[in-house]
């Protein structure tokens, strides 16, 4: 059974699609694409051995080697022009590393339409990267798993700008604020708060009492 959050990214995908799945560990989102005959293609993308073999050995049990090609490679240098893949997917990583194989392989993006990141933390890097390389962010999803928040970021070429608190916390997910959104929000709030009331018990100054009343002004506009 595919997990809830892997399931998310997969509703994304267009039907006919040609994927990359970057990171894909045991091929088990390519394998679902396949399965529920959603996309015409993949390509699952490993740069470590072990789950390397791992996708190798799972698509091939499902039958399904002629519809899923598994790549030992780094980030998007799995993808190959050939391919005509025209969708990358990328998740379960933190938002650093993701924008940083979107950064050094995107010369391999010209023929891709839709990048969809799935960042366990940070993902304002992965917005952050997509401002200064022209993708723009056409949808955005928050979900809870397990005790667990992730975000899903669909981005589309285009320019486009936001501001810091859409970078910070979603353009497309301010403006919806749904109860796991606040959870997080809320959440990200108390660990600072925790984290700089252990600071000022050491160290008083001003420093910390400006953070501490920047993050309630960022909250309250979250929560607005
Ligand atoms: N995508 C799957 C998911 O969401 O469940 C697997 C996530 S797993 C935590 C992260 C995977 O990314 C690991 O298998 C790791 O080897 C792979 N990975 C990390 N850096 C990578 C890179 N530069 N290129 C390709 N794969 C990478």
């Amino acid at each position: 059974r595919l997990s809830n959050r892997l399931k998310a990214v997969a509703s994304f995908v267009d039907e006919g699609a040609v994927v990359a799945d970057i990171g894909s560990d045991h091929a088990y989102l390519p394998c679902f694409l396949i399965h529920t005959k959603k996309v015409k293609g993949a390509v699952a993308g490993e740069v470590a051995k072990g789950p390397f073999e791992s996708a190798v050995k799972n698509v091939r049990r499902e039958g399904f080697s002629d519809a899923i090609t598994v790549r030992l490679a780094d980030g998007l240098f799995a993808i190959e022009e050939n391919d005509a893949v025209d969708t990358v997917t990328i998740a379960g990583m933190g938002g650093p590393l993701i924008a940083t194989i979107l950064e050094s392989g995107k010369d391999r993006l010209s023929q891709v339409k839709r990048i969809i990141a799935q960042p366990n933390i940070y993902s304002r890097a992965i917005r952050e990267w997509a401002v200064s390389n022209g993708w723009k962010i056409i949808k955005e999803h928050i979900l809870k798993e397990d005790g667990k928040i992730y975000e899903i970021i669909v981005m589309e070429k285009g320019q486009a700008v936001y501001e810091e608190l859409e970078l910070m916390a979603g353009p497309l997910l301010l403006t919806s604020k749904t109860d796991v959104f606040i959870e997080k929000w809320e959440s990200e709030l108390s660990e600072w708060n925790r984290v700089l009331d252990s600071l000022e018990k050491t160290i008083e100054t001003e420093a910390i009492k400006t953070k501490k009343v920047q993050l309630a002004r960022h909250i309250a506009l979250v929560r607005k």
